[in-house]
């Protein structure tokens, strides 16, 4: 038998015996218990969250670079470490092959991987400065 239905049977026990007293008392413990059902209700979902939340923070990985990965992920995702570390959310970085990444939802940009952005950087300066010396070559 559920709290509701317990109060039920008992306020109508009360109602019989023409207790007004005892019929409002119980009317307001009724009130107060399914109160506090319902308060346990919420408070079993919000544990139930965080035990989730400290069973991924077990997981996260930090690096050099502004991006947490997880341990265990066999796909080797990024996420951004801002907004893990200011609202625990895991947020997938849109990573690039230079190197750099960007986050959709905080918006926040980097590198996540130093080696391929040098790598990067330097296939750059070098087709830069092919491109210039042909264009010197062209003009002179
Ligand atoms: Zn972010």
């Amino acid at each position: 038998m559920g709290l509701y239905e317990a109060f039920k049977d008992v306020i109508t026990v009360a109602q019989k015996a023409d207790n007004v007293e005892l019929y409002r008392q119980l009317l307001d413990l009724s009130a107060q218990a399914l109160d506090m059902q319902a308060e346990i209700a919420r408070l079993k979902e919000e544990n139930t969250e965080l035990k989730k939340r400290r069973d991924v923070a077990s997981e996260i990985i930090r690096h050099d670079e502004p991006c947490v990965t997880l341990r265990n992920d066999n796909q080797n995702l990024f996420y951004c470490s801002h907004c893990w570390d200011s609202q625990q959310l895991l947020i997938q970085l849109n990573c690039h092959e230079n190197g750099t990444f960007e986050c959709p939802h905080c918006k926040a940009a980097g590198n996540y991987n130093n080696e391929l952005k040098r790598q990067s950087d330097a296939e750059m300066a070098r087709a830069f400065s092919e491109m210039n010396s042909r264009a010197h070559n062209l003009f002179l």
